[in-house]
């Protein structure tokens, strides 16, 4: 930390160690007179998931963050397929050129961006086993966060990081909720060596599609292939027990959804080994009108603030841009939270909202696609649920540039100010 007699002195927690959380703890670090410190409920920090995909946007953070150069291990992804998983037809195929210069898009390990990431934040700066329990408002006095294990600690700023199931969200929104999707996720890593005899096929990144499901393959770098497959099913009738996120789960259970494949991918599925799976119940919670509380002592950043999923297949480049753009926010403004807390909802609020409005006209036209069918086929059906993908400028996500972002705010400030 860097002092400056002139700037604010700032404690700042920073609730969750996941992708948002260890981001803004790097960029906060780079900012005068603040002390941040990381409170993560796990007991070790690790990521349970299998790959994660970096793109465009995930880069230009993560080289601002200083982090770029440390996540050395992916697979580049410049093909990517959709396929009919029970016919084998290839449905689409986008090869994206590949640049001479700059990073190009991989999938690699959670765990690698991770321990990159946590490879930047100094040790001393985070608290694991803190399960944050509760915060009360102290007024002037700041905020007081009541941690599980009887630990109370005062900060003048909760970053609340944790995630789509956010306590900080719940106490400082005590409205909002959030519900469950009807999708389950089950993603498992496996030796590319114990499949490769299956199908060429699989060793191109891509979606195996039913009508409500899928199976996703990918190589995710050191020889390790990655299977996330995913079945949606009526909410309303199977939402009672869906608490799960990343516990494990019986092999005959997931392949007990996906038994309309080909017989290849039933026995990719089926190599997979016993305790290999991890099951994730997808939530979604509506957009929020602010993502500041308490007076400007709150802030969301990542899943928290946008509870949508992984929709975009993009939300740690989210998290991380959020925790970015708050540093970013807290300097200019010498750490005047009053000032600076503001600035970071009208930069990323907006972002949010475009992204619900994506979704939801997406899912109007798939709609209005499917009512044109009358009684659409197996094949229809599959055809529908990517047709509304191709073409679509989607370069306000995946291109993003957050410094540029960042600069043309800053430069609108210098003219107003
Ligand atoms: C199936 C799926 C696929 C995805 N694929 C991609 C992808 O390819 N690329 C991509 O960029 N994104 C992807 N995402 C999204 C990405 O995983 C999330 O957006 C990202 O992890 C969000 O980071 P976060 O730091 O906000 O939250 P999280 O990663 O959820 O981290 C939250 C942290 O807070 C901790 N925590 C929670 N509650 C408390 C508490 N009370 N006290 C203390 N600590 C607490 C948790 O233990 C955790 O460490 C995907 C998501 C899903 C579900």
């Amino acid at each position: 930390m860097t002092v400056d007699a002139s700037v604010r002195q700032l404690r700042v927690a920073i609730i969750g160690g996941g992708p948002g959380g260890l981001a803004t703890a790097i960029a906060l670090s780079k900012i005068p007179n603040v002390s941040a410190t990381i409170y993560e409920q796990a007991k070790v920090l690790r990521e349970v998931g299998a790959g994660i995909s970096i793109g465009s946007n995930t880069w230009n953070v993560l080289q601002l963050l200083g982090v770029a150069d440390t996540l050395t291990s992916g697979h580049p992804t410049w093909t990517i397929v959709n396929m009919n998983g029970r016919s084998g037809e290839e449905l689409s195929r986008r090869e994206k050129p590949e640049l001479p210069v700059g990073r190009g898009p991989i999938r690699a390990q959670r765990t690698k961006l991770q321990s990159a990431l946590l490879s930047h934040v100094n040790p001393d700066t985070i608290q694991l086993s803190r399960k944050l329990h509760r915060m009360v408002d102290k007024g002037s006095e700041g905020v007081e966060l009541q941690f599980k294990d009887g630990t109370v600690v005062e900060a003048d700023l909760v970053v609340g990081a944790d995630g789509i199931r956010s306590v900080v969200r719940d106490t400082a929104w005590p409205d909002y909720e959030i519900k469950f999707t009807g999708t389950t996720i089950w993603r498992a890593l496996l030796p590319w060596n114990d499949v490769k005899d299956l199908d060429p096929r699989f060793g191109i990144t891509g979606w195996w599609h039913t009508p409500t499901t899928h199976v996703y393959f990918s190589h995710v770098g050191e020889g390790l292939w990655e299977i996330a497959s995913r079945a949606w099913q009526d909410p309303a009738i199977h939402s009672a027990n869906k608490k799960s996120w990343g516990v494990p789960v019986e092999n005959a259970h997931v392949e007990a959804h996906f038994t309309e494949y080909l017989p290849e991918i039933r026995e990719a599925l089926a190599r997979v080994p016993p305790g290999g799976w991890r099951e994730f119940a997808a939530f979604a919670g509506p957009e929020l009108s602010q993502l500041t509380a308490w007076n400007n002592k709150v802030v969301l950043v990542g899943d928290s603030s946008h509870a949508l999923s992984g929709a975009f297949g993009s939300g740690a480049g989210f998290a991380m841009e959020d925790g970015w753009i708050l540093a970013q926010a807290l300097a200019y403004w010498k750490n005047d939270t009053s000032k600076a807390l503001p600035l970071f909802d009208a930069i990323r609020l907006p972002y949010y909202s475009r992204m619900y409005a994506h979704l939801a006209s997406e899912a109007d036209k798939r709609t209005a696609k499917l009512k044109t069918l009358g009684n659409p086929s197996f094949d229809e059906q599959v055809k529908n649920k990517i047709i509304t993908d191709g073409g679509k400028d989607m370069s306000w996500i995946y291109q993003n540039n957050i410094e540029l972002v960042w600069k043309e705010w800053a430069e609108q400030l210098g003219r107003t100010s």
